[in-house]
């Protein structure tokens, strides 16, 4: 292929890139290069959406509010909250001129999902769910005096087989008992299964300095080229992986877990992140994984320890999935 054509075709891929990389009306919207990224001006992308803009706080908290939904944002943080559940940004909002800056990869991977969610093609539906009860056999995961996180995973995952169940839906689990299975064979067992969804869960735990930390967490991969969000799950570097096919879905549907756990258990609510665990980079389906509390807090670690809590976590977990079913299959 001559200089001259792949020119024309790499000018052609940019220009299509920058042409998907907006929704609403993408050519009214401004790019800029900052630290080697691509921005929008937040206020362009408000306007080709309709969202009306405003200032909670000057220079510090903007909103973006339209008849459908509220997005608040802070300046040089990776915070934000759609309709009051907290999304961590891919890269932090930037001041820059007149304007505040967005990353492009953010409009695409963490709000377009969640604003605009996926749709399944029209007669498709969503049934089946393989369980990841995480770590198990020479693995207990966190550990919190007598409390092994691989205890509580496979009981709640247990809790949550029998409420998918009696909801309809056909559940399989990567493991039913106290038994090690390697990382890259729990999504490898999803897709044998041919599982439609795949929910990887965990407990929690921070050094007792730091006990007072609480909540849920649900995460989904990182996007190629976009960094994680949790320290310890940046394995593979920033390139794509088999489960970043399903960007939009992991995305909204770690987005409609992590409503339900905050508003119907409730649990703090400590966002939904991005990280490159094994267990979702190899995922050939919509995949999550959940943080379901912190073992090492007092008051938390002792609920977790409950039936009655898991139950709670478990019927949250449903009514959140039940949201995503609902939408994906254009709300039949
Ligand atoms: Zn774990």
């Amino acid at each position: 292929m001559s200089s001259a054509t792949t020119s024309i075709l790499l000018l052609l891929l940019m220009l299509v890139g920058q042409a998907t990389s907006c929704f609403g009306a993408p050519d009214s919207i401004e790019h800029m290069r900052i630290a080697g990224k691509e921005y929008a001006r937040l206020s362009d992308w408000a306007k080709s959406n309709e969202f009306g803009l405003r200032w909670l706080k000057r220079d510090e908290t903007v909103e973006l509010v339209n008849s459908a939904a509220k997005v608040v944002l802070q300046i040089h943080s990776p915070e934000a909250q759609v309709n009051g559940i907290a999304v961590r940004l891919l890269f932090p909002l930037v001041p820059h001129g007149e304007g505040v800056w967005i990353s492009l990869a953010d409009l695409k991977s963490t709000f377009e999902p969640v604003l605009f969610p996926p749709r399944l093609k029209r007669g498709e539906a969503l049934r089946s769910v393989c369980l990841d009860p995480g770590h198990g056999g020479k693995d207990p995961g966190n550990q919190v005096g007598s409390s092994q996180e691989k205890k509580f995973a496979l009981l709640l995952s247990q809790e949550l087989q029998t409420e998918l169940k009696h909801a309809g839906w056909k559940v399989t689990l990567t493991r039913t008992r106290d038994n090690f299975v390697e990382l890259p064979s729990r999504p490898e067992i999803a897709r044998h299964d041919k599982a439609d969804l795949f929910i990887s869960l965990h407990f929690n735990s921070i050094g007792s300095s730091a006990s007072s930390v609480k909540g849920a967490e649900v995460y989904c991969l990182a996007p190629a080229g976009a960094p994680s969000t949790n320290a310890g799950g940046e394995g593979g570097g920033a390139r794509s992986f088999a489960g970043n096919r399903y960007n939009d879905e992991n995305m909204f549907l770690a987005y409609q877990l992590q409503k339900a756990l905050t508003r119907k258990v409730p649990i703090e609510d400590r966002g939904v992140h991005r990280a490159r665990f094994w267990v979702l980079r190899d995922a050939v389906m919509p995949a999550v994984l959940i943080e379901a509390g912190f073992l090492s807090h007092p008051v938390e670690g002792r609920k977790i320890a409950s039936s009655s809590y898991r139950r709670q976590l478990a019927s949250a977990i449903v009514d959140g999935l039940a949201a995503y079913k609902s939408v994906m299959e254009r709300g039949l």
